[in-house]
């Protein structure tokens, strides 16, 4: 059983993408309707706590180590559309943390290049094959250099094919994000792919905001921008992107700012100075996206801080029940 297996202690459980295999495809990661009620009766319903007393129970230091809450990051749509009608259902209120550019129109681009990947190739390594033909660039160093960080990231993350790892690092190491980006721009052109025609289709509206408050789920922080690592901003910089996440979030629910209390670390990254402004700004419950102790970064226990709640990756409870 699921608290047996060493998870003894209160956490979140982290959801991000959904597939249904029609509106939404399958993706890496992403988990069905099915396997969302399984992992439910894996847990064990009476678990599972709704959001705002698991807020409450923690301020009040009354959280029982065998309880979880459920919480969805990045506001993707897959989460209305497909994991919404099992949570009514079930009645579990959950944690839903929103980050804000998409209502901009500026939304991190990395969702409209997953969905790019996964619906104009055949597969996956139909889409590398044409990223490294249209990037066009000598690879063979960068690989050999790296040979033995991808055997160690094969033995970390076994679920991922040799070829994920590798276009990972091309991605993250060798090419900056602009060209990154750029090479991706240029194969979703030739292949006249338009994100602006897909993105109500991948991310939240304002009314899907509204309507989960509505419904008892709480809205909380997840940046405006979503950087993929927080930590490295500057202070300023820290403190625009929450402030911004707020101001937008609380004018959409019309609610005043002081009544959205909870958040969630984009990327698990952030510092010191990250908890400084979150406690600032009156947030009372935070979550970061991992479930070990990292002692280079001072933590001293699993749960280290109202702002740093352990959570678990829904991924890896499907491993256990298949396993
Ligand atoms: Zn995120």
């Amino acid at each position: 059983m699921y608290f047996n297996k060493k998870n003894n202690f209160f956490h979140g459980i982290m959801f991000h993408h959904f597939h249904d295999n029609l509106k939404h495809k399958k993706s890496q990661g992403s988990i069905s309707k099915e396997d969302f009620c399984k992992i439910i009766k894996f847990i064990g319903r009476e678990n599972i706590i709704n959001a705002d007393l698991f807020q409450k129970k923690l301020k009040d230091n009354n959280l029982k180590k065998n309880e979880v809450c459920f919480t969805f990051d990045d506001s993707v749509k897959s989460q209305i559309d497909i994991a919404l009608p099992v949570l009514e259902e079930f009645k579990i209120k959950s944690f839903f943390f929103v980050y804000s550019s998409i209502f901009e129109n500026q939304p991190d681009n990395l969702e409209f290049f997953r969905y790019f990947r996964m619906n104009y190739f055949e597969n996956i390594d139909e889409f590398y094959n044409n990223f490294y033909k249209i990037l066009d660039r000598d690879l063979s160093n960068f690989f050999e250099e790296k040979i033995s960080i991808i055997q160690e990231k094969k033995i970390k993350f076994p679920y991922y094919s040799i070829e994920d790892i590798k276009f990972r690092l091309v991605r993250d190491q060798f090419l900056s994000k602009k060209e990154y980006e750029k090479s991706m721009f240029e194969m979703m052109k030739r292949k006249k792919f338009d994100p602006e025609t897909v993105k109500s289709k991948i991310f939240f509206n304002k009314e899907d905001v509204i309507n989960l408050s509505k419904l008892g789920h709480s809205i909380g922080l997840h940046s405006h921008s979503h950087p993929t690592s927080f930590k490295e901003l500057n202070q300023e910089d820290q403190e625009k992107e929450y402030k911004k996440n707020l101001y937008i979030l609380a004018k959409i629910l019309n609610k005043k700012e002081d009544e959205i209390k909870c958040m969630s670390h984009p990327c698990g990254s952030y510092n010191k100075y990250t908890l400084k402004v979150l406690k600032d700004l009156g947030i009372e419950i935070g979550f970061k996206q991992i479930m070990n102790i990292e002692s280079d970064k001072g933590m001293l226990k699993i749960n280290n801080s109202p702002l740093e709640i352990a959570r678990q990756d829904h991924a890896e409870i499907i491993r256990r029940i298949n396993e």
